[in-house]
C-alpha cells in the first residue's frame, strides 16, 4: 500500500516542524503549508488523504480553508487543531465541514492516533482502485494529472489554469456554475482576475474541445447566471 499523503496547514513552525518530523516518522507522506493560500494550492495539485489544519492561520483562516475543502471534496478527512478550547470555535469548525478537532497543546501521542484513526475510517468508503486517469467527453480524453488532452485537433498541453477549471467543470457536471465561482476555482479566493479574463479562457477551452466553438455542446453559456458543463453522450465502452 502507497503511504497516505496528508497536507499539514500550521503557520507555526515549530510546531509543523514537530508534527512533520513525528508524521514521517509513522510512514507517512506530509506536505506542508503555512498559510491558507498555499494549503489551497496544494489541494489544488496533488490528492491528499488527510488534511491537519491549524484553525488560527495568516491570512485566509482554517475555518474558511475548511469551507473550500469541502466545496471540493465532501469525503477528504479533516483534523482541525485549535489553541482554543471554547464551544462556539469548536462548532464553527464542525459546522465548516471539520471531521474532528485537537485543541493546543495536545499529546503527541493521541495526535497520532486521531490521524491513524481517520485515515482508516475513510479508507472504508474511499474506492480502493486508483482515480480515472482520463477524462472522457465528446472527441476528447484529458489527463489532468499530466496536464494534457487529446483533442480532435490533436495533443495540447493545459496550462494550470486549465486544467483547474477543467477539473471544476468535471466535478460539477451539469450544474450551473457563476462566473465568480469558476474564478475561485481556478484562481483562488479574492482573485483580482476579471472576469473577462475568465470568459477569455471558456473561448479558448471551446476553442479546443467543440466541435463548433461558435455554437458549443459541452462549455455552455447560462445567460445572466455563469456556465455550465454538459458532459453529453460518450461512447460505450
Ligand atoms: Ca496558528
Amino acid at each position: 500500500m502507497s503511504q497516505p499523503h496528508i497536507l499539514l496547514v500550521e503557520d507555526e513552525p515549530h510546531i509543523a516542524s514537530g508534527l512533520v518530523y513525528n508524521l514521517e516518522a509513522e510512514g507517512y507522506r506530509v506536505t506542508h503549508a503555512n498559510r491558507g493560500e498555499n494549503a489551497l494550492e496544494f489541494l489544488w495539485q496533488e490528492p491528499f488523504e488527510l488534511v491537519v489544519l491549524d484553525l488560527m492561520l495568516p491570512g485566509i483562516d482554517g475555518i474558511e480553508v475548511c469551507r473550500q475543502i469541502r466545496k471540493h471534496d465532501p469525503k477528504l478527512p479533516v483534523l482541525m487543531l485549535t489553541a482554543r478550547s471554547e464551544d462556539k470555535d469548536r462548532i464553527e469548525g464542525l459546522s465548516a465541514g471539520a471531521d474532528d478537532y485537537l485543541t493546543k497543546p495536545f499529546n503527541l501521542d493521541e495526535f497520532l492516533l486521531r490521524v491513524k484513526g481517520m485515515l482508516q475510517r475513510s479508507s472504508w468508503y474511499r474506492p480502493q482502485a486508483a482515480p480515472e486517469k482520463y477524462y472522457r467527453f465528446g472527441d476528447n480524453e484529458i489527463n489532468l494529472q499530466e496536464y494534457r488532452a487529446q483533442t480532435r485537433n490533436g495533443e495540447i498541453t493545459l496550462t494550470e489554469h486549465e486544467a483547474r477549471l477543467l477539473r471544476t467543470f468535471f466535478q460539477h457536471e451539469g450544474e450551473i456554475l457563476s462566473r465568480s465561482e469558476l474564478l475561485e476555482a481556478a484562481w483562488g479566493v479574492n482573485p483580482n482576475t476579471e472576469t473577462r479574463t475568465l470568459d477569455n479562457f471558456i473561448v479558448r477551452l471551446r476553442k479546443y474541445f467543440e466541435e463548433k466553438p461558435s455554437s458549443p455542446v459541452h462549455f455552455q453559456t447560462v445567460r445572466g447566471r455563469g456556465y455550465r458543463f454538459i458532459k453529453g453522450e460518450t461512447e460505450t465502452e
